[in-house]
């Protein structure tokens, strides 16, 4: 029968007195970590004191957007809802009545604005979908909660406070 460990790692036999007491390589590993330790720049960050950098593409918990005059972008197209892989988006429209037509610039808007984000894969097909430019992932990733139906966001959650120009995706 082939001894696997003598064909592919040699016989114990051939192991000199200094590797078999194993400390030579022990401080060789030591050495490597020490050196690290006093040398090397830290790469823990401290959270959450500090924030981790978050790249330009990161794509986090979604936002709804406002326009330059603070009304709602969305219009309630269903493109989001319809290209949406995981199934997690929920809206329900209704017509623009002249009473909320300060903050709704189209005929219709979302009454309803749900996104269950256990399903959410965080795909970004949403963001590219949408034609007002309404819906982004964006660099939120303090998503944690007490309970799981705390992951399922309304407009209260996703709606941005305040408005601005169309934002560009990167
Ligand atoms: S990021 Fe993807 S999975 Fe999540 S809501 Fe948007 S389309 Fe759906
Ligand atoms: S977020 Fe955009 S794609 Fe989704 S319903 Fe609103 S306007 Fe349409």
């Amino acid at each position: 029968m082939i001894n696997v460990r003598e064909k592919y790692l040699g016989s114990n036999d051939k192991m000199s007195f200094m590797d078999r007491i194993y400390l030579p390589a022990i401080f060789k590993g030591m050495f490597v970590t020490l050196k690290h330790m006093l040398f090397s720049k830290s790469v823990t960050t401290q959270y959450p004191e500090e924030k981790r950098v978050i790249a330009p593409r990161y794509r986090g918990r979604h936002v709804l957007k406002r326009d330059e005059q603070g009304r709602e972008r969305c219009t309630a197209c269903y493109c989001c809802a319809f290209i949406c892989p995981a199934s997690c988006i929920r809206i329900v429209a209704e017509e623009v009545t002249p009473e909320i037509q300060h903050n709704h610039p189209g005929e219709k808007y979302a009454k309803v604005f749900e996104i269950d984000l256990f399903r959410c894969i965080y795909c970004g097909f949403c963001q590219e979908a949408c034609p007002k430019a309404a819906i982004f992932l964006e660099d939120i990733y303090e998503l944690a909660v007490d309970s799981r139906d705390k992951f399922i966001i309304g407009k209260d959650v996703l709606v941005d406070k305040k408005g601005g120009p169309r934002k560009i995706r990167v």
